[in-house]
């Protein structure tokens, strides 16, 4: 865990999170600038930056980490309308908290463009 990393202290308990899923590798909990009726973010436990960082060691975790956000979707009842899977990775990939994270957006009808 990084003490200086928002998202390590949500999920050590230390800052408060909104959970709806957890497991001894991730958590999901929503976020707190909502850009949609459902805006989830899935984080592993495991402190990593980015996509850079990640290793092969990591295939199988992200592979879950996609999996369990669609078993999210289909919990908030977005699966059949559709949603957005987005990772952001490194400063012009948009990314503002450096812990490796998914999101899962939807519940409104998105716009076509990525950037
Ligand atoms: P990024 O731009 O790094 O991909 O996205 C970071 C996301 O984390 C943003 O959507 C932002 O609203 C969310 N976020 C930042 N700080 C907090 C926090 O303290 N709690 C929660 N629940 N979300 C946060
Ligand atoms: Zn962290």
């Amino acid at each position: 865990m990084s003490e200086s990393c928002i998202f390590c202290r949500i999920i050590a308990g230390e800052i408060p999170g909104d959970f709806v899923y957890e497991d001894g590798e991730m958590v999901a909990f929503r976020d707190i600038h909502p850009v949609a009726s459902t805006h989830i973010l899935l984080v592993p436990r495991e402190h990593i930056g980015n996509v850079q960082s990640l290793r092969p060691e990591h295939e199988a975790l992200v592979g879950r980490m996609v999996l369990r956000a669609r078993a999210l979707a289909e919990q908030e009842g977005i699966a059949e309308g559709g949603y957005r899977l987005v990772v952001n990775s490194g400063p012009d990939g948009g990314q503002v908290v450096p812990h490796l994270h998914l999101h899962l957006v939807g519940g409104r009808r998105l716009s076509e463009d990525i950037g």
